[in-house]
């Protein structure tokens, strides 16, 4: 399978680019994103044949109908990580909470939020082009929490590839902190900048498309790449957890194997709902997918209203900071799905231009055909965490939370829905703990106790031992000084 570009093609670039093309370098012409050139169909026939598969077996065939250019060796390494998972017979466990309303846990990976999910398995498959071409990458990674850490992880100690790590200090909870600065291996690069992460994620996007910046790199005899959800390697992961929890619905008795459900996604980047909406295109039955934000609600806006409109917004800081963003990268590949590249590139021409874009009349029809939205206030998602605890025993994280509220705006409730879990409770606690007792501003690793009494749960060891880890990337700097730190680093 080949890859085209979301808003056409400049000429500087070919045609169609491999899979491994795509993934060393994910911006395409005129800023544009990679995106397949067809979709395989999957289909009733694919669903039935894995009724009684493994998540990685189904994947291992999902990922074959995509005629990637990755020996199936490698393929079989990436996705034997989902054997660490602390669910090891089935990586992404899908808890039935009421009537009608499941609720699918993808935070099982070795940093407890869904990150993992596409990361675990891409940092080998990225690792593994590097070494066959005999190049080196540098990885760049913007982080509003939960990315940092799994690019960490997944890289760690990994051949041919360097990261650096950029997130905005203060704007992660301490776990999350903690599991990028005490990562301590030669390839990692953990640096913390005074801003917030739109800040970091210009910064990166900026460095990916500067020549000066690749010039210098080339020197060092080093490459560029990032493992932000842009890139396809992490997005083709995330469609597999999709088809796996529908059939997880199915071997539970739930629905039969045809039946339409909901698909309710907590956003941020748009991966995981964009992860949705191409299994929907290979044959999933889906009869919606929702998208679900916080207070940062453009995303809400541009589904009910059609208009993206960053003019008068500016981020702010949530309970529910992994979707803390303005600038939400993936739906561009979906407005290429629905309108073609020349309306892509002209409705991002017009955002990157005027901070806003708005959808015709029917565009939008078309678009609400496939996504419905709202968004939920943090105070309104302490409530969703505390009724949902107390009426089903059912704990969940900030992020998790957002959805509770737009199923009940959203969604039928007749029909059955899927709510994705983003993360572990450890992961949040300070809003969790304040959600369930009422107990303010304590630091992580009080909230994680107050909960673990509450709720009768164990902290998790790889949780606890974090604050009594070494710190071992203490850099904090200035978004005008990354270029310079990044260099001195390599
Ligand atoms: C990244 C993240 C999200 C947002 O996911 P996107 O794919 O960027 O939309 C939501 N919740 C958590 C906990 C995350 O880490």
């Amino acid at each position: 399978m080949n890859f085209i570009q979301t808003r056409g093609n400049d000429t500087s670039k070919p045609q169609t680019v491999t899979f491994s093309e795509a993934i060393l370098s994910p911006i395409a012409s005129f800023g544009g994103l990679y995106v397949p050139e067809k979709l395989p169909e999957l289909g009733n026939e694919f669903l039935e044949k894995h009724l009684a598969s493994s998540y990685k077996d189904m994947a291992r065939d999902m990922l074959q109908r995509f005629e990637i250019d990755i020996a199936s060796n490698v393929i079989d390494e990436a996705l034997a990580l989902y054997d660490n998972f602390d669910t090891p017979s089935n990586p992404v466990p899908v808890v039935k909470v009421k009537d009608n309303l499941y609720v699918s846990e993808l935070y099982h990976g070795p940093t407890r939020a869904f990150k993992d999910m596409a990361l675990q398995p891409f940092g080998v498959v990225l690792s593994s082009i590097a070494q066959k071409r005999e190049e080196n990458y540098l990885i760049l990674a913007a982080t509003s929490g939960d990315t940092g850490p799994a690019a960490l992880e997944t890289f760690k100690n990994r051949e041919n590839v360097r990261v650096a790590c950029l997130y905005p200090d203060g704007g992660t909870s301490d776990v999350q902190r903690l599991q990028m600065v005490t990562e301590d291996a030669k390839n990692l690069k953990v640096i913390g900048i005074n801003g917030v992460f739109d800040d970091a994620q210009n910064a990166l996007k900026r460095l990916l498309a500067s020549e000066d910046f690749k010039q210098a790199l080339q020197e060092k005899n080093v490459l560029l790449s990032a493992a932000n959800s842009v890139n396809f390697g992490r997005i083709i992961f995330q469609i597999i957890y999709h088809i796996h929890s529908y059939l997880e619905l199915v071997r539970q008795g739930a629905i039969t194997l045809g039946e339409k459900v909901y698909l309710n996604v907590p956003s941020g980047n748009f991966g995981n709902a964009l992860g949705g909406y191409y299994a929907w295109k290979m044959g999933l039955p889906v009869e919606k997918i929702i998208i679900s934000s916080n207070e940062n609600n453009v995303l809400t806006k541009l589904i009910k209203d059609g208009k993206y409109d960053l003019r008068a917004s500016h981020v702010v800081n949530t309970t529910s900071p992994a979707m803390d963003i303005l600038k939400s990268s993936n739906v561009e590949r979906v407005l290429f799905d629905l309108f073609g590249a020349q309306r892509t590139k002209q409705l991002m021409d017009e955002l990157e231009r005027n901070n806003v874009y708005e959808l015709s009349t029917h565009e939008l029809a078309t678009l609400r055909e496939c996504f419905d939205a709202d968004f939920c206030t943090g105070e309104e998602g302490k409530g969703y965490i505390k009724d949902t605890f107390d009426t089903y025993n059912y704990l969940m994280d900030p992020h998790t939370a957002t959805c509770f509220k737009s199923y009940e705006t959203c969604c039928d409730p007749k029909i059955k829905s899927i709510i994705y879990s983003t993360a572990e409770w450890t992961k949040f606690s300070p809003v969790i703990a304040n959600a369930l007792t009422g107990e303010r501003d304590s630091k992580d690793l009080d909230a994680l106790v107050v909960i673990s009494n509450a709720a009768s749960l164990p902290i998790p060891k790889m949780i606890k031992e974090l604050f009594s880890k070494e710190i071992a990337q203490s850099t904090i700097i200035e978004k005008e000084d990354i270029e310079k730190e990044i260099l001195s680093f390599l």
